[in-house]
């Protein structure tokens, strides 16, 4: 039986199950803070939690019995997967989880809402549809009109970004129309995929990370970006303050989560005199930055989601 991911859609409000539970995480770096919160956590709730390498499982693909094997051995059925799949690992990533979705685990995430949120220009297009704010965006694979491709972002500053850009290294900020037409000229010479967007100035610099967890905002920082520099990203000397986020913020954040597919996820936003505005939809969002910031126990609502939902999802699979 394959879960189609419209069963993650509603969370009802339940209590979550006393029962220990055998939870994976999906994960390539077991010794990080994520990693190693979520194992801490996990633990102290009673459950059982192991860390497997997503690039070392491998199955065999048979009709009977889905498995998924590791080391040399077939992995124990579990009751929940928390996958934390890098950029890099989509495509392999989605399939073992996929394998461990047919074998009645409960998936934090679900391989087709990761594969959602990964693609940029879906994603764009998904949170376009839902009407959910975001800054004029426009992309194209090989325009000849460069300069009409621009004035879909707007026309005045706009920022080119990379799609597979990673804290911030592919973003560039043209300010004027000249310099975006060099610059759009140059990436398409490069053959590379990008999109253009209208550059949010009043933002100062500044995003704000909403880390959600099934219907709730569980933690939110504004990270504002060095002296001079309008990307935020932490890794770009970047720095963290927690932030109260307006209800029209934690709304969107929601809606952004759910139109996704996603149950956990890390929604970046801008804040611009229209309100707030989606940057990116993360299905692998880290723990540190929020918790250490934001003083809450982030790991603790993951558990907690897993708690309430894990025993629905493998009743539902295992009995069909
Ligand atoms: P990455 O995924 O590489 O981090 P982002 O799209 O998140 O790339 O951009 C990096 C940072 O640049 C954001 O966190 C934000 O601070 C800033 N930024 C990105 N797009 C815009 C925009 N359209 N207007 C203003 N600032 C932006």
């Amino acid at each position: 039986p394959v879960l189609s991911y419209d069963l993650y859609k509603g969370f009802p409000r339940r209590k979550a199950t006393k029962r220990p539970l055998r939870i994976v995480l999906l994960t390539r770096e077991p010794n990080n803070y994520s990693s190693q919160r979520l194992k801490q956590v996990a633990e102290e709730r009673g459950h059982v939690l192991e860390m497997v390498d997503t690039r070392r499982c491998y199955m065999a693909i048979n009709a009977t019995q889905p498995e998924v094997h590791y080391d040399g051995k077939a992995l124990p059925q579990y009751d929940a997967v928390i996958p934390r799949i890098g950029a890099s690992m989509t495509f392999y990533g989605m399939a073992v989880l996929r394998q461990f979705e047919m074998m009645g685990a409960y998936c934090l995430n679900s391989a087709q809402a990761i594969g959602a949120s990964r693609d940029k220009l879906y994603a764009h297009q998904l949170l376009a549809r839902h009407r959910l704010g975001m800054p004029a965006t426009a992309f194209a694979s090989s325009p000849k009109d460069t300069k009409d491709l621009i004035s879909l972002a707007g026309n005045s500053a706009v920022v080119v970004k990379l799609l597979e850009s990673t804290q911030g290294k592919g973003v560039v900020l043209a300010e004027t129309n000249k310099a975006a037409e060099s610059l759009v000229d140059a990436f398409r010479g490069l053959e590379a995929n990008f999109l253009v967007q209208e550059f949010v100035k009043e933002a100062g610099g500044a995003d704000i990370r909403c880390f959600v967890v099934g219907n709730k905002v569980v933690g939110a920082i504004k990270r504002q970006g060095a002296d001079g520099e309008f990307r935020s990203n932490l890794h770009r000397g970047g720095s963290a303050h927690v932030v109260k986020l307006t209800p029209e913020e934690r709304k969107v954040a929601i809606k952004a989560t759910k139109v996704m597919g996603l149950s956990v996820a890390g929604v970046d936003l801008l804040r611009s005199d229209t309100g707030p505005k989606i940057l990116e939809v993360n299905s692998s969002p880290g723990l540190e930055g929020i918790e250490k910031t934001s003083k809450k126990d982030v790991a603790a609502k993951m558990i907690e989601h897993i708690e309430i939902h894990a025993p629905i999802i493998n009743t539902a699979i295992r009995t069909k």
